[in-house]
């Protein structure tokens, strides 16, 4: 595995290994700077079950919450860290 940027200085790759659904507030920005889709919005329900999101359900929401889609996916880039308003992320090296 390569731990290089383009022209060879050293990169230490900081994965999403965790989102804490307490802090997070499903504000989506972490989502939007993404380009490997690890992350989806979900729904916390009254029982603090995650629910998909669909019209059908949005009544029994509490709120929405990002919670992890493909954690294999991530490149550990740190642009979700940066953009999180509520630093609800954890990040670590492999
Ligand atoms: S570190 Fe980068 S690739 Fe991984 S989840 Fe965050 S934005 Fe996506
Ligand atoms: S940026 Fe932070 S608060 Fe917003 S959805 Fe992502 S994890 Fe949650």
């Amino acid at each position: 595995m390569s731990n290089a940027t383009r022209d060879g200085r050293l990169w230490r790759p900081d994965f999403l290994v965790a989102i804490d659904a307490r802090k997070c507030i499903g504000c989506g920005r972490c989502f939007k700077v993404c380009g490997r889709d690890v992350m989806t919005l979900k729904g916390l329900n009254e029982e603090g079950e995650l629910v998909a999101l669909d019209d059908d359900e949005d009544d029994e929401i509490e709120k929405k919450v990002m919670v992890m889609n493909d954690a294999g996916a991530c490149i550990g880039c740190g642009a979700c860290a940066r953009v999180c308003p509520t630093n609800c992320q954890t990040h670590a090296p492999a």
